[in-house]
């Protein structure tokens, strides 16, 4: 067997015999069903593997991956996530998670034919196509973080109108939907503001956080960078300070 596969094995056992160390239920728990509370719409990139970085532990979010998480109407692997997190999990929370160094997003940018995946990417190189004036203000690497905010607030938008999201706010389902972007530099989730609870709050968000998006200039870009760096400081000194509060978490399996 590929050495590869026989590793991957070998640390599947040892994995399953922490989890029975920790509890020995843990399986038998599992195999009764799942309640996750979230269904999460990410890129297939493998780094950014959402349990992981969200510190959740399995059977917590429901997941769908593709090419740059996106959110097709007719896109029937997709829409039948979510329509089967919506009916029958009843998730409280969808997350589009787009995130930085995106290869999606990169090569929707030089135009080159890739044979199908092209067809698919075709849908980010008309967000380049829409906003060509803004991006073509910026310096490489912002203009490909703003493709991926905007690619993020594109799918919530989408997912928003669909059918299934449109019918389950209609009939007053506890829904909200929201973009986040990992930035694959520094590990960190950022949230967008780009969320609705309901169609009307879609409609008012959305336009506004790509009007927001609009302005910015490579210096408030580099700015937004430097205001994130001192948040995050204060963070990790309010966390160091709150230790005794700290919750155990899928990532102390490890
Ligand atoms: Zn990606």
């Amino acid at each position: 067997m590929d050495k590869k596969i026989t590793e991957m094995l070998r640390n599947n056992q040892r994995w399953a015999r922490k989890r029975l160390k920790y509890n020995p239920n843990y399986f038998k728990d599992m195999a009764e069903g799942q309640t996750p509370d979230t269904l999460w719409i990410g890129c297939s990139d493998s780094r950014v593997p959402a349990e992981i970085l969200t510190g959740n532990h399995p059977g917590q979010l429901f997941v769908h991956r593709n090419i740059a998480n996106m959110v097709i109407h007719t896109d029937l692997n997709c829409m039948s996530v979510v329509q089967y997190a919506v009916e029958v999990l009843k998730v409280k929370d969808i997350v589009v998670c787009g995130h930085t160094n995106c290869g999606g997003i990169k090569a929707a940018a030089d135009l080159q034919s890739r044979g199908l995946i092209s067809n698919w990417l075709m849908h980010i190189q008309d967000l380049y196509s829409r906003h060509q004036t803004l991006l073509n203000s910026l310096n490489e690497k912002h203009r490909l973080d703003v493709v991926t905010r905007l690619n993020v607030a594109e799918q919530i938008w989408n997912l928003g109108r669909s059918s299934i999201i449109k019918d389950a706010w209609a009939r007053g389902q506890d829904l909200t939907i929201s973009g986040l972007v990992y930035d694959i530099e520094d590990g960190h989730l950022l949230e967008e503001g780009v969320d609705a609870s309901n169609s009307e709050e879609l409609e008012i968000n959305y336009r506004n956080y790509i009007a927001r998006l609009l302005t910015l200039t490579d210096q408030d870009l580099d700015q937004e960078a430097i205001d994130r760096i001192a948040k995050d400081k204060l963070a990790e000194d309010e966390e160091e300070n709150n230790k005794e509060n700290k919750t155990f978490s899928y990532l102390d399996y490890y």
